[in-house]
């Protein structure tokens, strides 16, 4: 220790210093450098001027720490929690023999080590994201192995040591895992300005730079390129001032940092930057102060970690860093992490005020209600504990309180349209993380959303968190369970007895209608969880019985199924199927009950509320969970399936009649029901009761009845039916001359018609099979056939409101009853009067104007027989003033008119050639990230820009878009290794068509997009030279082996070409390549271990056809502003110097509207999926991976 005292003059360590550069342990020896001197407690600042005022004066004082109280705590508040901190002895510099004490601190983001406990400034700073190995190597000893330097240390005991390595290990593995994806948190991104600084005192200059709120020091630019430092300090508590000529100094209240620049032009660089970074210290401060002013904001809402600096802005959380890396693990669906200090343009006042709202608190009454002590998080929690904790709590909701309405979809929906009127937003948030659809229908033609509800009551904070939450996914539990659970919990004995009807047992399913006959009067009795049947009431030995635990189904039977009026089955365990009867309604009801409460467990015990047809436990898979399938308990209430999951207490219902497709697999005994957003398989787990369930489920999801509510509904709630005819007609019948007038053929439209009620959903229209004319009278025959009509119970008043002369209070009338209507009517007439619309509009190709359409619908839509023609004037009122009756978005309308226009023209153009559409591809393309959630099917005509189809991806989602958000279009290759942003006017078609296996469509945000604009603008030439590292893809005896390593080489960019040098002062070029042959990705295969992550994968194909030639090779360079500079530079000139749209948002607009005969797919006009075998590809697609999963299991 006492070498530390020694004050050493600069000169002679000179000599040292040179002899010291190749060695790790520079900075330790460094400190002799420092000439040191300690500063007076609260003079620092008085004495400031007069230690810069000398040219030899004192820098870096070691000791100088200043009065620990004020300005520590206010840097403690800035600092990320530290994980774990204590001395430990650092393994001696080169030469020496005397280990070295260091007090070492590790947080989730450095491990870094200081002489004293009371250092603020380090003297080494290690990123734990550069750590590649932590290693045990006995006597106390540990290594910390980094990409080219190992840091020896030594504990004070075996378990000291032991614990260290434990915990470096688990930080480091978080980091790992995350830096891959994310670069913010390596400091070396996004750099200020950087560059060699002398620092008074010190013979050799660091090479500084300044980053977002911190200054980095490092020995060397090598060093920093490892990011492996001597110090950072926060600029929170930082002062620059400028001193003499070249010099100035960074004032911390522990530390004076005296630097002297190259020249004078550069001081001022120096000194603006470094001042920028105080502002952006200072006001990073201004969020999380005031998201703090909450005081249960100053603890991490997971684990208590005091002055969290992360939010999840959905959930109105506040955590702190190492909770947040677990919570960007859970992905943006369900946690948008974001910075209370580096993510400042997210923080509107409304968020802000949302945060001060809700807080950690409220919101952990929610999300935390019910956390048994044992799973809780403490400050020291490993990452792993961590991960489980923060997915159990926000992605499974496991914690949940849940709300009294859980499970009710409707009522849920129903509560948060009310709710959102009010300013209860700890009520909204408890509401949609049940299940209450942000997006849901208010019933109100007005204010058609929540948001829109919330908005027009002015609850900004209510607005601000629905829309945080547009895409969240709601809490769904993912425990898995092992197969073999028990699922039967002994229930309360339940007694019940009395005379029933029964058949044989059976094998195989009833089909037939089994008369009064074959059954036979038994004495039943259900007591301890035991079946029993009697001969008569008299009898003590039972004819037979079966335990209520290998009950697996019990289904009601409609009345008059069988002899007896009343009927019920159950299905065993052993694929057996048992069927009662009875007359007695009341007998009945008591005996189902009474059975059903027995075998089903406690946990599930609310479904027996339900009137079931149908009840029992069922293994079934979803898309979030393939790997083992899992037991839910089973309800069917008409349309309504109703899923208890057996071990967490979660409850979901699937409406059935609005499923997109339901298919059954024989082979593999699954069902397979595709919800909007979600897949559901369904095993056969027994043969006989999965049958009984397959039927059910088909049947209630097909049409229930006659009425319009009673059919399978589109997600819009307009019947399927309806919507395959409107799109049909839209697309290929709006210039047939007389559509709706002209009649079709009779038998060819009763038989599609039968199939469209059958199952609608299966039935996919197509030109050429089908004819505009039979579809069209489809519609018409399906709207005089509907039970209780279009217009409903009311119909008598629409008719008679064509007697008020006054225009507009007869339109008044109209809307009244319109808002009178039931929502599927509603929903149904909205639809059809804008497809009417459209027609109209067309009439010079279609001859149906305004009055020819309403004597067809007239009659059709009030079921009269047309004689009054007062029908066909209530259809021509709500034509004509459609967009006042139905609150239409005129411009939205514009849109939807423009577009058939496109479409009439293309098909104009295509008239002569064969087939509709040819060239158009469905193509996948993801959004943000390749997950299944975030799948979108498009139809790629071969004329569609990389900007228009981000512009349908945006719009499919609904997502709006600012000027600075710049979305693209992006080629991402090598299981995700490599990406290209695809240029705006790029066509994708070729680029679908040309990518592999391991690659695929991504529309995300191009986050250095703006960087790229600021730097091309400002330079005057577009053009660029300067070092990289060179590496060629080479084949061995063309074997496809690559070799080869990384040189460095310079190059010059031009307009024109691409020339490599094998240095600078050469005169001729080595190689040169015409850049527009040149196709640049961002990223290089891991697998070449490039040196550094900022590298450019570049494909030369020559234009020569005789020769084709393709090479590849790769580029690295030292900083990631260096490889954006070079990216731009070859997008500028590959493009024109056209990188970016002038005017993005108008772009959009104009994409829309220009005569592209290519706008042919877009939106709502075609089917998703488009025709019956591009679905049943993606069907297969969709279902081929799960289902070989199944059979494994
Ligand atoms: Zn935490």
């Amino acid at each position: 220790m006492a070498n530390k005292m020694s004050l050493l003059v600069p000169k002679t360590t000179k000599p040292r210093y040179s002899s010291l550069c190749s060695d790790d342990e520079l900075l330790d020896d460094e400190t002799h450098c420092y000439q040191s001197v300690s500063v007076q407690r609260g003079s620092w600042c008085d004495d400031f001027g007069s230690i810069s005022g000398s040219q030899n004066s004192i820098y870096l004082p070691y000791t100088g720490h200043v009065s620990a109280s004020l300005p520590r705590e206010e840097l403690d508040s800035t600092s990320v929690p530290v994980i774990k901190m204590g001395w430990l002895d650092k393994n001696p510099p080169q030469g020496s023999l005397i280990y070295q004490r260091r007090w070492v601190k590790l947080d989730a983001e450095y491990l870094r080590y200081f002489d004293t406990e009371k250092d603020v400034y380090s003297k080494r700073i290690i990123p734990t994201v550069s750590i590649t190995g932590v290693v045990n190597v006995g006597d106390q000893k540990f290594e910390v192995v980094t990409h080219n330097r190992t840091f020896l240390f030594r504990a004070e005991s075996d378990l000291d040591r032991n614990e260290w390595v434990a915990v470096l290990k688990s930080c480091v593995g978080v980091s790992r895992a995350r830096t891959s994806l994310d670069l913010t948190f390596n400091p070396c991104v996004n750099y200020e300005m950087k560059g060699y600084l002398e620092m008074r005192g010190l013979r050799s200059k660091l090479y500084t730079v300044v980053c977002a709120d911190k200054v980095y020091l490092y020995k060397n630019t090598e060093d920093y390129r490892l990011g492996i430092g001597i110090t950072s300090i926060d600029m929170n508590v930082g002062n620059v001032k400028e001193m003499d000529r070249r010099g100035f100094d960074l004032t911390t209240p522990y530390r004076i940092f005296s630097f002297v620049a190259d020249t004078d032009q550069l001081k001022d660089q120096w000194v603006e930057a470094m001042r920028d970074s105080i502002k952006e210290a200072l006001s990073n401060y201004e969020v999380a102060e005031r998201i703090w002013a909450e005081p249960s904001n100053q603890m991490c809402a997971d684990c208590s970690a005091a002055k969290p600096e992360w939010a999840a802005i959905n959930l109105a959380v506040v955590f702190c860093k190492r909770c947040a890396g677990e919570h960007r693990g859970l992905g943006p669906s369900v946690s948008k992490v974001r910075s209370l200090k580096m993510d400042k343009k997210v923080w509107t006042e409304d968020l802000i005020q949302l945060f001060l709202a809700v807080g950690n608190e409220r919101a952990n009454q929610f999300w935390a209600a019910n956390v048994p002590p044992s799973e809780e998080l403490t400050l020291n929690s490993s990452s792993d504990e961590r991960r489980r904790f923060i997915t159990a709590k926000y992605r499974e909701g496991k914690y949940r309180r849940y709300h009294t309405l859980f499970g009710n979809q409707r009522e849920l929906n129903n509560a948060l349209c009310i709710n959102v009127q009010s300013s209860d937003v700890c009520e909204t948030l408890a509401l949609v993380f049940c299940g209450a659809d942000v997006s849901c229908d208010t019933g109100d033609p007005e204010l058609t959303s929540p948001i829109a509800l919330a908005q027009h009551h002015s609850q900004t904070l209510q607005v601000e968190f629905l829309t945080q939450n547009r895409h969240t996914e709601i809490p769904r539990s993912e425990v898995k369970v092992p197969i073999d659970t028990v699922h039967y919990m002994a229930p309360p004995s339940i007694t019940h007895n009395g005379f029933l009807f029964k058949t044989g047992s059976m094998a195989r399913p009833i089909t037939e209608k089994k008369g009064k006959e074959e059954f036979s009067r038994r004495w039943c009795v259900l007591n301890d969880g035991n079946f029993s049947y009697y001969e008569s009431d008299k009898n003590a030995t039972p004819n037979g019985g079966l335990k209520m635990k290998e009950i697996v189904c019990l289904a009601v039977n409609p009345p008059e199924t069988h002899g007896y009026d009343h009927t019920f089955e159950l299905y065993s365990d052993s694929e057996r199927l048992y069927l009662f009867g009875t007359d007695n309604p009341d007998a009945m009801r008591e005996w189902v009950k009474s059975i059903a409460k027995s075998f089903i467990p406690s946990g599930a015990e609310h479904l027996l509320l339900k009137d079931f047809e149908r009840i029992g436990r069922l293994r079934y898979k979803d898309r979030l969970n393939r790997e083992m399938s899992r037991l839910g308990w089973f309800c069917l209430v008409g349309s309504g399936l109703h899923i208890r999951l057996e071990e967490d207490n979660s409850d979901e219902t699937i409406d059935l009649q609005k499923l997109q497709e339901l298919s059954i697999q024989p082979e593999n005994e699954v069902l397979v029901l595709v919800e909007r957003g979600r897949t559901l398989y369904i095993e056969g787990e027994r043969k006989l009761d999965f049958q009984g369930w397959a039927a059910a489920i088909q049947r209630n999801a097909g049409s229930s009845g006659d009425t319009l509510s009673q059919q399978q509904l589109m997600d819009s709630d307009i019947p399927v039916i309806v919507d395959r005819c409107i799109q049909f007609i839209t697309q290929y019948g709006l210039t047939s001359e007389g559509i709706y007038r002209k009649s079709g053929v009779n038998s060819k439209i009763a038989a599609l018609l039968e199939e469209l009620r059958r199952d609608a959903r299966c039935v996919w229209l197509k030109e050429g099979e089908h004819q505009v004319d039979d579809v069209s009278n489809v519609l018409k025959r399906f709207f005089r056939d509907i039970a209780e009509g279009l217009f409903g119970a009311e119909a008598h008043a629409w008719l008679s409101a064509t007697g008020v002369s006054d225009e507009s209070s007869r339109i008044c009338q109209y809307r009244l009853l319109f808002s009178d209507l039931p929502r599927v009517n509603q929903a149904t007439l909205r639809a059809l009067v804008n497809h009417l619309y459209c027609v109209q509009r067309f009439a010079d190709l279609n001859q149906m104007n305004l009055h020819n359409l309403a004597i067809v619908f007239g009659p059709t839509l009030f079921q009269t027989d047309g004689k009054d023609y007062s029908a066909g004037r209530v259809i021509e009122d709500l034509i004509q003033h459609y967009v006042t009756i139905f609150h239409v978005n005129e411009q939205q309308l514009k849109k939807q008119l423009d577009e058939i226009t496109y479409i009439i023209k293309l098909r104009d153009n295509l008239t002569p050639k064969a087939g509709t559409g040819s060239g158009d591809f469905i193509c996948t393309v993801y959004l943000e990230e390749k997950k299944e959630t975030a799948e979108q099917h498009v139809k790629i005509p071969a004329a569609m820009t990389s900007a228009e189809l981000t512009f349908e991806i945006l719009d499919r989602r609904k997502l709006s878009v600012r000027e600075k958000d710049y979305w693209c279009c992006f080629e991402v290759n090598e299981k995700e290794e490599t990406e290209r942003p695809l240029h705006y006017q790029e066509r994708v078609l070729p680029i679908f068509h040309s990518l592999g296996t391991d690659s695929h469509l991504l529309v995300k945000k191009h986050f250095s997009m703006e960087a790229m604009l600021v730097y091309l603008a400002s330079k005057v030439e577009v053009s660029k030279h300067g070092m990289m590292k060179f590496r060629e893809e080479r084949s061995l005896l063309g074997l496809g082996l690559s070799s080869g390593s990384f040189n460095d080489r310079y190059f010059i960019l031009t307009s024109t070409s691409l020339r490599l040098y094998k240095e600078v002062r050469s005169n001729r070029p080595e190689r040169e390549w015409p850049v527009k042959c040149l196709k640049v990705y961002l990223g290089i295969k891991k697998k070449l271990r490039p040196p550094t992550c900022w590298g450019l994968t570049v494909v030369y194909e020559s234009e020569k056809q005789e020769k084709q030639e393709r090479q590849q090779w790769y580029l690295c360079c030292d900083t990631q502003t260096d490889m954006r500079e070079w990216f731009a530079t070859f997008m500028s000139i590959q493009n024109g110097g056209r990188v970016w749209p002038a005017e993005w948002l108008k772009s959009r607009s104009t994409s829309r509207s220009a005569p592209l005969d290519a706008r042919f797919g877009n939106v709502s006009l075609i089917p998703l999926r488009g025709s019956e075998n591009e679905m049943r590809n993606s069907v297969a697609a969709f279902t081929a991976d799960p289902l070989a999963l199944f059979r494994n299991v």
